[in-house]
């Protein structure tokens, strides 16, 4: 066994544990993905039939953010298109036919100054040639005042999860973006009147999603303005909204507010040992190689431009040709 370059005390110490052992004992992975959403799912399902015998970690959210969602229409193979759960569904029975070993648990650290890298969950700690990394993004909040004591509360950041909780309810969702116009159209099943709230004067969105929002007469809508307070002691009551184009606040009475504003890419584990850009999304080049040989990137935490379900796998797909190329490069298959 290949052993270290520099790494932490603890888990140097578990190397050196390791050297003392047999080392046959020592079972060392081609390769362990991280994360359980169409970019990991497809990486797995290729590195499975390239006979890498790969470890899938699910994280905590198996399936990702397509678990969340309702109809995906843009994946190709599905001409009425399917439901987001029901597609995670089929690619993670899939994976499992073809011989990926999921687990369903989250990796807490990773460590990639070893090598071979080391990648700890609660209950395990493997030993692997090679990762990929496809550990998706998160939801991002407003940080404003009532957001969080509020949360769950009518406050949320899933319409497909709470949406049936406000029948004939007033909402606001926040956002300009396709996620916005989506979560707006889906919550009008429910409420009465949905307010989408932006800060610009035009919405980022498809101009089909925007043209459906228009077009949905429980929609309204209101440009320039932020939310800058949720009022409410044990529900949601009302929001402050501040009118940035005319320069004045007013308080406007509401049951709801979903916030649909984008993603963080979920990167914390890979801070001070691969290169992240402004926005904490893994650096790549040449589409998925991270500045660590030997770790792949693929999916929403190292795209911050397409984030498409099907972009997302077609990388999960590269990402796991280059992880084989790099084992046979380097004669560890
Ligand atoms: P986006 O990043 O596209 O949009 C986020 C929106 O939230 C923007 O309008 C942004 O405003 C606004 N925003 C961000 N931060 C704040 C803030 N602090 N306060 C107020 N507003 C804020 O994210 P989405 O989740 O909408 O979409 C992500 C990707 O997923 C896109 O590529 C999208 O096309 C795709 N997607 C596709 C769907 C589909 O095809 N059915 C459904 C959902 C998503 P501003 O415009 O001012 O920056």
């Amino acid at each position: 066994m290949k052993l270290i370059i520099a790494c932490t005390t603890e888990n140097l110490i578990y190397v050196i544990y390791l050297n003392y052992m047999n080392k046959t004992d020592v079972k060392i992975e081609n390769t362990i993905i991280l994360g359980s959403g169409p970019a990991g799912l497809t990486a797995g399902i290729y590195a499975a039939r390239s006979n890498l015998e790969p470890i899938l970690l699910t994280g905590s959210t198996p399936g990702g953010q397509l678990t969340i969602t309702t109809e995906v229409e843009n994946f190709p193979g599905f001409e009425n298109g399917i439901m987001g759960p029901v597609l995670m569904d089929i690619m993670q029975k899939q994976a499992i036919n073809v011989g990926v070993n999921i687990i369903n648990e989250s990796a807490i650290e990773v460590d990639l100054k070893t090598y071979p890298f080391i990648v700890k969950t609660q209950n395990q700690t493997f030993l692997t040639n090679s990762l990929i990394i496809a550990t998706g993004a998160s939801a991002k909040f407003l940080g404003i005042d009532g957001e969080n004591r509020l949360m769950g509360k009518g406050v949320s950041g899933c319409a497909t999860c709470d949406g049936a909780f406000f029948r004939e309810k007033n909402l606001i969702v926040v956002g300009g973006g396709d996620s916005a116009m989506e979560e707006a159209l889906f919550l009008t099943k429910f409420a009465s009147s949905v307010t989408i709230v932006h800060r610009k004067d035009s919405f980022r969105a498809s101009s089909i999603m925007q043209e459906r929002a228009f077009k949905n007469e429980k929609i309204k809508i209101l440009f320039n303005s932020e939310i800058k307070k949720i009022n409410g002691e044990n529900k949601v009551e009302s929001v402050i909204i501040f009118d940035n184009k005319h320069n004045k606040e007013y308080t406007m009475p509401i049951d709801g507010v979903f916030i649909a504003i984008g993603h963080t890419p979920n990167t914390k584990l890979f801070v001070n040992q691969l290169d992240l850009d402004e926005m904490n999304f893994i650096k790549v080049q040449n589409i998925t190689n991270t500045s660590k040989e030997g770790v792949f990137a693929a999916g929403d935490v190292s795209d911050p431009k397409y984030k498409q379900a099907i972009s997302s796998a077609g990388i999960g797909c590269i990402a796991a040709i280059d992880t084989m190329h790099y084992l046979e490069d380097k004669n560890l298959l």
